[in-house]
């Protein structure tokens, strides 16, 4: 039997393009670098619907590949990572919330990012990117009642899709946060798949919805890649 190759999907926020990164290793220099280094190293971009549908049916990746995810909808990716994505031709999938205008994390900062807009989600879309729910207000789901998961998960994802005239199969847990609750309740509400904030690799075994992810940056400061196989 081959074997089935792990698969990491990279979690990035913002990239800047200049020194006040949000975060070490977050600049359009950093990326640039980070995104070489996968093509040095002959790995390609999977999409998460493409890697979901593989873990779903127990199809063997046998190359390395990686899948690319952004949170929370930070407007500036439009001038930065988003032509890089499409220089290079990868893959990647865009999380934001529905009703970003009353959340309050996004409040307490200043200045106030810019997140972007429906017909900046439309056209990431027709682009070929992808745009996943993260939420309605960008709290922690875990321990809310019903009517609020309904609100944060099912209502929230019909938002969005009605705003990009797309369909939204895939969940991002805001800050990782979930539990049985929350996990039926994205399961119910028909997304394919859920990622969390979770170190780790998609194993071929891998619980769908509760996707590990890797921060590239983070990662390689500890070595990465270590190229785990699973058998
Ligand atoms: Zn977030």
């Amino acid at each position: 039997m081959e074997d089935h190759h792990p698969v990491p999907i990279f979690l990035y926020h913002r990239i800047t393009s200049g020194w006040r990164a949000a975060r070490p290793g977050d600049t359009l220099r950093d990326f640039r670098h980070q995104l070489d280094l996968l093509d040095q190293w002959g790995w390609s971009s999977m999409s998460l619907t493409e890697l979901v549908e593989c873990t779903r049916c127990g199809k063997t990746i046998n190359t390395s590949v990686y899948t690319l995810t952004f949170d929370d909808g930070y407007r500036d990716l439009l001038d930065h990572a988003v032509p890089e994505l499409e220089k290079r031709k990868l893959k990647a999938l865009f999380f934001v919330s529905s009703g970003l205008s009353n959340a309050c994390w996004l409040r307490q900062r200043d200045p106030m990012p810019e997140l972007f807009r429906p017909d900046e989600l439309r056209d990431l879309i027709r682009r070929g990117f992808e745009v996943g729910c993260h939420g309605a207000t960008h709290i922690r789901l875990n321990g809310l009642s019903r009517r609020q998961l309904v609100q944060e998960i099912i209502d929230a994802g019909e938002m969005l899709a009605s705003a990009c005239n797309g369909k939204i199969e895939h969940f991002s847990y805001p800050y990782g946060a979930h539990d049985d609750a929350v996990r039926s309740a994205v399961r119910e509400a028909g997304y394919l798949s859920a990622c969390t904030a979770r170190k780790g690799w998609v194993a071929a075994d891998s619980d769908v919805y509760q996707l590990p992810r890797l921060s590239l940056a983070r990662a390689l400061r500890c070595g990465f890649p270590p190229f785990p196989r699973s058998r």
